[in-house]
């Protein structure tokens, strides 16, 4: 029997599409077993992922929440230790900005800065 002409057009999209197929993985953090689905395998493959997940979705999801609150603590600590030493432009005083100032600007002590400001202000 034969088929029609473009049903075998059709039959090779499917056999490319038939390559992916449902999953069991074990997750490496809990040991469960969970589905990878044809359709996370190829949306893995449209992101260009080489490497199967290797975690169930609520360990994922937890170790990216763990990522998060270290990235946040970091970014905090930086924040916080921001420390440059600096000397006042104003008075020549050695004094610390929490910021990193731009090259051939002046810097100000805080008691300068101020007089700055609002002789700026007035
Ligand atoms: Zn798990
Ligand atoms: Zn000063």
């Amino acid at each position: 029997m034969q088929m029609e002409g473009n049903s075998r057009v059709n039959g090779e999209w499917n056999e490319v599409e038939m390559e992916f197929r449902d999953r069991i993985i074990k997750c490496i953090d809990c040991g469960e077993e969970f589905i990878w689905t044809a359709g996370e395998q190829i949306f893995f493959r449209d992101k260009g992922l080489q490497n199967p997940p290797k975690r169930c979705k609520p360990c994922k999801q937890a170790k990216n929440e763990r990522i998060a609150a270290i990235m946040a603590a970091q970014a905090e600590g930086v924040r916080r230790r921001v420390e440059v030493p600096v000397v006042c432009a104003q008075c020549g005083q050695a004094t610390t900005v929490p910021f990193y100032p731009w090259q051939g600007r002046p810097v100000y002590c805080r008691s300068c800065f101020l007089a700055h400001k609002s002789a700026e202000q007035s």
